[in-house]
């Protein structure tokens, strides 16, 4: 039985070097002062995909992206792994969105693709931290999900009954479901297979329009211009609203209930840090300082 794998991937800034320069007046998010890598946890989804498309022949593993040009590294980082192509959603329309208008985004890429049987994405984004994409997907499309999975533990051929391993608080679960089916991986997943090198020279000159676009800028020459022609796999397809039939009312800031209303910089000064030591006493006094400004309790 082979499968039809769509693959959930955020390009998101290293929240683990956060400059002054990170968030715009706006509140939204300055791409251009961090730098981007792909997502951890959807890393971990990108290998239980890999693994489902190793398990079941000639099952296929599409890479789905919203973001700016840049995010067309995603899908090169994919393809480099093992994903048979991808596609990039990007438009100014979709700039700015909450995690509502971007599972609207996402869900009408989905129904683009037509019918996976599985749509499988990360638990959580390290910069939105907030969970809701994957489900909210599920809820667009109509679709059964399994959050939190750590482990995909079969596929039933035929029946489309399938059997997952779930990370849930003090332990695991395990669940089946029908596809087709949304589900989100969380961190405690398998890492995910590196770059085959194989791949890499393969795909290594894969650029979206705006990549390309950005090279020829001020009339420098397309590097290989070529090949862009003999191998049309090195086209990375980006999709605008109107290419997958959007309604531009329910993408970006538009269709975002979500108004961040202030954003502060809070950077902690020595002062407000404390050292202590394991003993009860100094345990102790932590807890009642907590208790005592309702951090706890
Ligand atoms: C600091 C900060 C706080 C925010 N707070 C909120 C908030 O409270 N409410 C709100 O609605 N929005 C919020 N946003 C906006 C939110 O980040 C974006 O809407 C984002 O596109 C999706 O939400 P998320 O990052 O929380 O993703 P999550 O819901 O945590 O992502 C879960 C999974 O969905 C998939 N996914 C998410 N985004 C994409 C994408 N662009 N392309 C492909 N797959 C994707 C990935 O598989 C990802 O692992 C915040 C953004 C920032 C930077």
């Amino acid at each position: 039985m082979s499968l039809k794998i769509v693959v959930l991937a955020k390009q998101v800034p290293d929240t683990r070097n956060v400059g002054k320069d990170a968030m715009k007046a706006d509140g939204t998010i300055n791409r251009a002062a961090l730098p981007a890598i792909f997502n951890p946890e959807d890393l971990h989804a990108l290998e239980q995909a890999l693994r489902l498309k190793d398990a079941h022949p000639g099952s296929t593993v599409t890479l789905l992206t919203m973001g700016p040009g840049r995010a067309a590294e995603i899908i090169r980082e994919g393809l480099y792994r093992g994903a048979d192509n991808g596609y990039l959603l990007t438009d100014r329309a979709f700039a700015g969105a909450d995690t509502l208008a971007t599972s609207y985004a996402l869900a009408t890429a989905i129904r683009k693709i037509g019918k996976p049987d599985i749509i499988i994405g990360g638990r959580q984004a390290i910069d939105g931290d907030t969970a809701q994409v994957g489900p909210q997907v599920a809820e667009k499309l109509g679709l059964t999900q399994i959050t939190y999975t750590e482990e995909i533990l079969n596929v039933e051929e035929g029946t489309g009954r399938i059997v997952a391993k779930r990370h849930i608080d003090g332990g695991v679960e395990t669940v089946e479901g029908k596809l087709p089916i949304v589900i989100t991986v969380n961190g405690s997943a398998a890492p995910c297979r590196p770059r085959n090198a194989k791949l890499v020279q393969k795909y290594k000159r894969a650029l979206g329009a705006q990549e390309k676009a950005a090279i020829t800028k001020e009339g420098a020459a397309l590097p290989y211009a070529g090949l862009y022609d003999e191998r049309p796999y090195l086209n990375i397809a980006e999709w605008s609203v109107a290419d997958v039939d959007g309604d531009v009312k329910q993408c970006g800031l538009s269709g975002s209930p979500t108004k961040v209303k202030a954003i502060e910089n809070i950077s902690f000064q020595a002062k407000e840090s404390r050292t202590l030591t394991g003993s009860d006493a100094d345990v102790e006094s932590l807890i009642v300082e907590l208790l005592a400004n309702h951090t706890i309790g």
